[in-house]
């Protein structure tokens, strides 16, 4: 098995072994034990929240695949929509939200994707004024499993081919060979969460170095991809100033700035039943240690100035590399923008207006 995935066993739920992708990934594992069983509830109570990252579960999935990502209004959001590919991670990142979000433990795939492309390519089609900013990164990590599921094979010319969508595939990997062999780079953008490196190396457990991720990057710009960052969770740390920096200057080192798409910035945050899982599953983490308060979407947040101070040198060291990198914050205020990064889109249809623009500007579409 290559890649970060450590897989000892593979569940079948009913109804998952119609479909073709559970026997391609069946094929992919072979040699690992496969118990065929009935869909699980919920789990309620103590244990809920126990991770099982050993056990591989496919799934027909039966909710909406593509849906917009849950912002609030409080706060400015990007106007992404998630497409539902699976949920939960093979890597182990401490402050991870998935952690206390899915109250199933193991690793699931959907393996009815294929099924349901044609009606969200259909939902995409007939709303071809509107440019779709679609990514598989928010439940689970876009290619931590790219090497057992295939999803490339599905995605890239289901997404390269639509003149009002575009693919983001967000990753803490470098599991790019895949992606490299295929033919598609036209609206598929790769980007990779970076952080500071003893920040990677302490609290994303199982993550490859800052530097082996820009490699990959930078791998992926030189076969013609357009890249993005996200800078997220920043984490207040000991000498965060020099250690971020450290990460700008591998950038400088490896990536070139134009091909840049988009990077984001954003403070950690977590939801306060998080606070107890990372205590028992992550004894030697730090990002407990700051300060906190309890943001308007029920997250706790650090105290307005320390985010202020984060964002306003990151944007500065980011500029002072290359001017046109399209730097924003992400679930921010109004005020915590303007005050940062001395301008503001306002609202969240602001902020989705200038990253619309961006893809529009790279990739040669019209909006
Ligand atoms: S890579 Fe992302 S999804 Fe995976 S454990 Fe880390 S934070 Fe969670």
């Amino acid at each position: 098995m290559t890649g970060p995935a450590r897989f000892k066993r593979i569940r079948v739920e009913e109804g998952a072994e119609t479909y073709s992708q559970t026997s391609v990934i069946l094929g992919r594992l072979n040699g690992l034990p496969v118990e065929h069983v009935k869909p699980v509830q919920s789990r309620q109570g103590p244990g809920a929240l126990d991770l099982d990252k050993e056990t591989l579960r496919l799934l027909p999935f039966q909710g909406e695949f593509l849906k917009p990502c849950p912002g609030t209004k409080e706060y400015i959001c990007c106007g992404y929509q998630i497409l539902h590919v699976g949920t939960n991670c093979p890597l182990d990142c401490s402050y991870c939200v998935l952690q206390a979000y899915f109250n199933q433990p193991e690793l699931r795939v959907f393996v009815n994707l294929e099924s349901k492309l044609d009606q969200i390519g259909d939902y995409i089609d007939r709303n071809s004024g509107k440019l779709f900013r679609i990514g598989t990164g928010e439940f689970m990590d876009s290619l931590a499993l790219e090497s057992v599921v295939g999803w490339r094979k599905l995605l890239l010319p289901f997404l390269s081919n639509r003149m009002n969508a575009v693919l983001e595939l967000k990753t803490k990997t470098e599991e790019v060979d895949g992606l490299l062999s295929s033919p598609w780079r036209e609206r598929i953008i790769v980007s990779w969460s970076l952080n500071s490196p003893s920040i990677a190396a302490v609290e994303e457990k199982g993550a490859p170095s800052i530097k082996k991720r820009l490699e990959a990057a930078r791998r992926c710009q030189d076969e013609g991809f357009v890249v993005g960052f996200h800078f997220d969770p920043l984490i207040e740390h000991q000498d965060w100033k020099d250690a971020y920096r450290r990460t700008v200057d591998m950038m400088d080192d490896l990536i070139n700035p134009n091909g840049i798409i988009w990077i984001s910035l954003g403070c950690l945050r977590y939801m306060p039943l998080l606070k107890k899982v990372i205590r028992k599953r992550h004894t030697g983490s730090h990002i407990l240690d700051g300060e906190f308060i309890l943001g308007f979407d029920g997250k706790m947040r650090y105290f307005k100035p320390i985010r202020v101070g984060m964002y306003t040198y990151m944007s500065k060291i980011l500029n002072q590399w290359h001017d046109d990198l399209g730097v924003y914050l992400c679930m921010e205020s109004d005020e915590i923008w303007q005050r940062s990064l001395g301008w503001s889109p306002e609202h969240s249809e602001g902020l989705s207006r200038y990253l619309d623009q961006r893809a529009a500007n790279v990739f040669g579409m019209n909006y």
